[in-house]
């Protein structure tokens, strides 16, 4: 056992750790006002934080990790049912906020404390505090249902981290430019508590945009996390902002993860700047699972290979394990390791469910794996395998096939039941010009070009954009139940 946090009080007071927009705290400025706010909470179980893009997010999160109370994180665009829900599931006994500003109804009952970061107190010593005691209660993104509370355990928070720092050379030295909101695994996790486990430091961007981007990796920021999206609006920025070619062709590490970075952007970034996005795979309840390493090949398609101390397995739909690298056979990704949650709040059926009888957790995304290991996703069990004409055919490599296509902005694909088929191929495409969308013929030409014929799409939706939630996930459920 050993503090979340060591640099906390090992690392030289003047460095600096966290900025947000024109505020910023040093190392010695954090210790203070997380030691402030860990004090104050120190008796409860568990604490909401209303987790704003800002520096009070932050502070407060590292101090309930400091104070072993475990701390939910609160998306503040969610609507009152979604907010009511949470906080009737988690029952924290009260809500951390910045300053100012009211909070929405649900939240009106709850004792809140106002997060001071410039408030002093001392860091307490949370190097005592066992390995299975609850972090972070995280709600998953909803993509595919209601939202649940995944329970993870500081030795996730640790074993992700430290496994992460491996596999991408991740030390103190790094400066991570965040654009990411903090109420999910990928901007809390990876890109706040990541950087500040290291002894680096973390500048937020507040809202992201290309702009800010170049200007930080170009000012001294070496690594930058973000979601697909994200990498979308880069590649469509490249050719018409030099500074920011620039600043991508100088970063040490690029990194893409939360839904799968398409195929066609990941290429447009390689030819403009001469670096490779790299991928990794996790999810709210496993922490990391894969990635490519900082030393290892970057290949567009690919997550990687399982992290140090995850075990990774494909599995067949009738339970028997995938030996097979040959890039071909499809099996659902199980995973174990003490990367893991250890239960769905309240959700005993749900948690039980979700694992084998012989412990490994059932990721429900399906992959397959090249010959040297890497892992290739091939979509979501539930939303992204369509059964057609006696095929299994994943969403996701003819979604990169529509992508190259010139008249497709944004595409997503799905089953929908045909009496012939099973399921038909339904493309939903945003044009790029709306006035002259790609024909029903041309795309499925298009497709036919590059994967196998029975591929190609049978029915095309045109759309003004695809739903998304707030990590720029594809809302698929939307799509088929409108
Ligand atoms: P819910 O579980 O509520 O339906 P969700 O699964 O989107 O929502 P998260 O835990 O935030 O909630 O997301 C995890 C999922 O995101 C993974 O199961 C996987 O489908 C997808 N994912 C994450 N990283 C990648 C990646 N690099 N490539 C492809 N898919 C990814
Ligand atoms: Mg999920």
């Amino acid at each position: 056992m050993s503090s979340l946090f060591p640099a906390l009080t090992g690392t030289p007071a003047d460095r600096p750790a966290l900025r947000f927009g024109e505020r910023s705290l040093t190392y010695a400025e954090l210790a203070a006002a997380a030691g402030a706010t860990a004090g104050a909470i120190r008796d409860a179980r568990r604490v909401a934080v209303w987790a704003t893009p800002t520096m009070e997010t932050a502070v407060a999160v590292v101090a309930a990790l400091l104070a072993g109370v475990a701390a939910v994180p609160l998306n503040p665009k969610s609507g009152e049912k979604e907010l009511r829900h949470i906080l009737s599931d988690s029952a924290p006994s009260l809500v951390l906020a910045p300053p100012g500003g009211e909070l929405p109804a649900p939240l009106a009952g709850l004792p809140r404390l106002d997060v001071d970061v410039h408030a002093t107190g001392l860091v307490p010593d949370d190097s005592g505090l066992d390995e299975a005691t609850p972090a972070l209660v995280v709600y998953t993104s909803g993509t595919t249902g209601p939202p649940k509370g995944a329970v993870i355990p500081r030795r996730a928070v640790t074993a992700t981290l430290d496994a992460l720092a491996d596999a991408w050379r991740w030390t103190g030295d790094d400066v991570l430019v965040h654009g990411l909101p903090l109420f999910h695994v990928h901007g809390l996790v990876l890109g706040t508590l990541g950087p500040l486990r290291r002894g680096g430091s973390v500048r937020h961007l507040g809202r992201f945009g290309t702009d800010g981007v170049a200007r930080e990796l170009s000012s001294g920021a070496t690594m930058l996390f973000g979601v697909p999206t994200m990498y979308h609006r880069i590649a469509e920025a490249l050719p018409q902002e030099p500074e920011l070619v620039k600043a991508l062709a100088g970063a040490r590490l690029l990194v893409s993860g939360s839904a799968a970075l398409p195929v066609h952007d990941h290429e447009r970034i390689a030819a403009a700047t001469g670096r490779r996005v790299i991928e990794r795979y996790g999810m709210t309840e496993t922490l990391m699972n894969t990635s490519v390493r900082a030393d290892g090949e970057p290949r567009a398609g690919t997550v990687g290979v399982p992290l140090p101390g995850v075990g990774l397995r494909l599995v067949a739909e009738d339970g028997t394990p995938i030996t097979e690298l040959d890039g071909e056979t499809v099996g659902e990704i199980q995973v174990r390791g003490a990367n893991l949650f250890t239960e769905y709040l309240n959700r005993p059926d749900a948690t039980a469910a979700a694992f084998t009888a012989d412990g490994w957790f059932r990721t429900g995304d399906m992959a397959v794996r090249d010959a040297d290991g890497y892992v290739r996703i091939v979509g979501r069990k539930a939303t992204d395998l369509i059964k057609s004409g006696g095929y299994k055919i994943g969403a996701g490599e003819i979604e990169n096939a529509l992508l190259e296509h010139p008249g497709v902005r944004e595409a997503a694909v799905t089953g929908e039941p045909d009496a012939d088929l099973g399921e038909r191929i339904v493309a939903w495409v945003v044009p790029a010009d709306p006035q002259s969308p790609p024909t029903l013929d041309e795309l499925a030409d298009h497709v036919a070009g590059r994967l196998a014929p029975h591929k190609r799409p049978r029915v095309v939706r045109h759309l003004d954009a695809l739903p998304r939630n707030d990590m720029g996930k594809i809302m698929k459920r939307a799509l088929t139940h409108d």
